[in-house]
């Protein structure tokens, strides 16, 4: 399908093209370049990067030790010190919303909105409770592009709250994300986008097998160990581990040198080593809300073989840019993988450029926004 596409060129009625100046509030999980935030920190430097190129002027407020993904005179960034918020996603589902001392995310709202009423709107990154509930009691114009499918009941009747409230503030990845939340009108469904001039085709189709993302359990390392095992194959990983009792368990429940630690690497690194695989698989636990390493994979030519679950599930045109098996089916993943070499490597790219490139995601972006400042005629676009 191709994701958000036609919402890049509706605008309302009415609609200049003034730039925008805008606050971009990240993630409390870890500094931007830390790889502890996630995909949202890749998201969160495509669309500076987007935006500034359509001549937006931003705000970056950030945890101290943040580095600009944009050295631009029309980006400013604020440092915020602070600590930490824990991740969601490693909480019970019904665990109450913690705020440790000396937190970084109150303090990052008390700076955002500190810049408030000299700008046309914020936007928040952060999957947490606080922006949203903060949304329906100030003054400022917040947006909140969610990061994450449901994974805590606090959060889901957050995004519920807001969603009666004015849905036009929310924007989601993927309709897969989206439709784990109570909303009141169809999804803004924005997708995702990425420098791609930062990604190489590559086109030999005999490397090995690869997958990429956090070492952590809602991702499921241990089923593409297994498959890789199953074919008697090395299966090189990548990424921060976040989880080091289960790296443990999933290295040793597969023969000894199955899997090749490759560590997390920057993406110019990632995507050189990336695009030498024959194949990515990806194999989510959770409702995957994207899958930025799905999409970074195709950029280089490399299909992904992976569960239909979650954004993965959405972007990986079946039969085009990869196959897709029934969710938790080993062997399904497994035979899918062996039919690879089926699928042409130009289409992956191809894929890529029409439905997920940088320029599309700040002009999808930028028109979410603009629809959500006009004042609100009783209908939600
Ligand atoms: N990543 C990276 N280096 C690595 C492995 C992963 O920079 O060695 C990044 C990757 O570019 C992606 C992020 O980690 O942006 C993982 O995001 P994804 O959406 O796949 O999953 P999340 O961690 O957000 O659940």
């Amino acid at each position: 399908m191709a994701l958000g596409l036609d919402h890049a060129s509706r605008r309302p009625e009415g609609m200049t093209d003034r730039a925008l100046n805008l606050v971009l509030v990240s993630t409390p999980v870890g500094q931007l370049g830390s790889g502890r935030g996630g995909g949202v920190e890749l998201t969160l430097a495509s669309l500076v990067k987007g935006l500034v190129q359509r001549g937006h002027r931003l705000h970056l407020v950030a945890p101290e030790g943040s580095c600009s993904p944009v050295a631009d005179g029309r980006v400013t960034l604020h440092p915020v010190p602070g600590v930490d918020q824990p991740s969601w996603q490693h909480a019970d589902r019904n665990a109450p919303m913690q705020i440790p001392g000396n937190a970084v995310l109150p303090r990052l709202w008390d700076h955002a909105l500190d810049l408030a009423s000299d700008v046309d709107a914020l936007i928040n990154f952060g999957y947490d409770w606080l922006p949203l509930w903060l949304t329906r009691h100030v003054d400022a114009r917040i947006f909140h592009l969610v990061s994450m499918g449901s994974v805590s009941a606090v959060m889901d009747q957050a995004v519920a709250d807001l969603a009666r409230w004015d849905q036009r503030r929310l924007a989601f990845h993927t309709r897969r994300q989206a439709d784990d939340f109570a909303l009141v009108e169809p999804p803004e469904v924005v997708g995702n986008g990425f420098d791609l001039s930062r990604y190489d085709l590559q086109l030999s189709m005999d490397g090995p097998l690869g997958w990429a993302g956090r070492v952590a359990p809602e991702k499921g390392l241990e089923d593409a160990a297994a498959v890789a095992a199953l074919l008697g194959e090395r299966l090189r990983v990548w990424g921060l581990v976040e989880d080091h009792d289960y790296a443990k368990r999933v290295e040793s429940a597969v023969p000894a040198g199955t899997i090749e630690w490759c560590g997390f690497k920057p993406t110019a690194e990632l995507q050189r080593e990336l695009g030498g695989c024959r194949a990515l698989l990806n194999t989510p636990k959770w409702n995957e809300a994207y899958g930025n390493v799905v999409v970074e994979a195709l950029a280089c030519g490399v299909p992904v073989i992976a569960y239909d679950r979650g954004g993965p599930g959405e972007i990986i045109q079946d039969g085009e840019t990869g196959w897709l098996v029934p969710p938790d089916d080993r062997e399904a993943l497994a035979e899918a993988t062996v039919r690879v070499a089926a699928i042409d490597r130009q289409a992956c790219r191809r894929w890529v450029e029409r439905c997920a490139s940088q320029e599309g995601l700040a002009a999808r972006v930028e028109a979410w926004i603009r629809r959500g400042l006009t004042p609100a005629d009783g209908t939600i676009s």
